[in-house]
């Protein structure tokens, strides 16, 4: 089974490809929200209880925000384990009957995490960033356009991602120019 990377910075459209390739009927592991439940799981639960002193989300995501060294700490932690969660769950998805020759792993930080060695192909999805504040405001109305800017200027930008991925989404235009894009990509890995 072909491994297929979906990354972009946020409100580039990521989650709506990786929506748009699961209605085409292709497996789609979401790589954050399944770190998420991971980390209040098993053995990995209790060695960030040991480095935090709690599992609680909130706390912990606002200390790596102030200390990289600890991010680093954390994600040497979360990484392997959601590697080998991924590759488990790419076996299963492998042995299912109605199966498509590819799953999709979708990770806003597939580059900086180095989940993109694990991948056979990497599509990055671009948007002017004016277009993605805009979408992002309306999307969750929890984001300010100025947290929304924060957490880009944290990020790669579409040209960084652009050079390192096998597939370029552009994603400045409308939901169905964006689904044409992705059945485009749908063929070719089906080829
Ligand atoms: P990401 O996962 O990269 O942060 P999303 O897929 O959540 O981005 O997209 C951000 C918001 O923009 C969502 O509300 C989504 O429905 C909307 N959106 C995405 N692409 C388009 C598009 N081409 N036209 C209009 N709205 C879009």
């Amino acid at each position: 089974m072909i491994r297929v990377g979906v990354t972009g910075g946020i409100g580039s459209g990521k989650s709506t490809v990786c929506e748009i390739f699961a209605l085409l009927g292709v497996p789609v592991y979401d790589s954050d929200r399944r770190a998420r439940e991971l980390m209040q799981e098993g053995e990995l639960r209790q060695q960030i209880e040991a480095l935090f002193g709690t599992s609680d989300r909130s706390y912990i995501a606002a200390k790596v925000f102030e200390d990289k060294s600890l991010l680093a700490s954390l994600e040497a932690l979360v990484h392997p384990v959601v590697a080998k969660d991924f590759e488990a769950w790419t076996q299963k998805q492998a042995r299912r009957q109605e199966t498509t020759s590819y799953a999709v792993l979708e990770s806003a930080i597939l580059f900086e995490s180095g989940f993109n060695k694990l991948m056979d192909r990497v599509i990055t999805v671009s948007a002017p960033i004016e277009t993605r504040l805009e979408r992002i405001v309306t999307r969750s109305g929890a984001l300010t356009r100025e947290q929304a800017r924060q957490r880009m200027a944290a990020q790669m930008t579409d040209s960084e991602r652009e050079t390192k991925a096998d597939y370029v989404i552009d994603n400045c235009g409308t939901l169905s120019e964006l689904a044409a894009q992705v059945e485009e990509i749908d063929k070719l890995l089906k080829q």
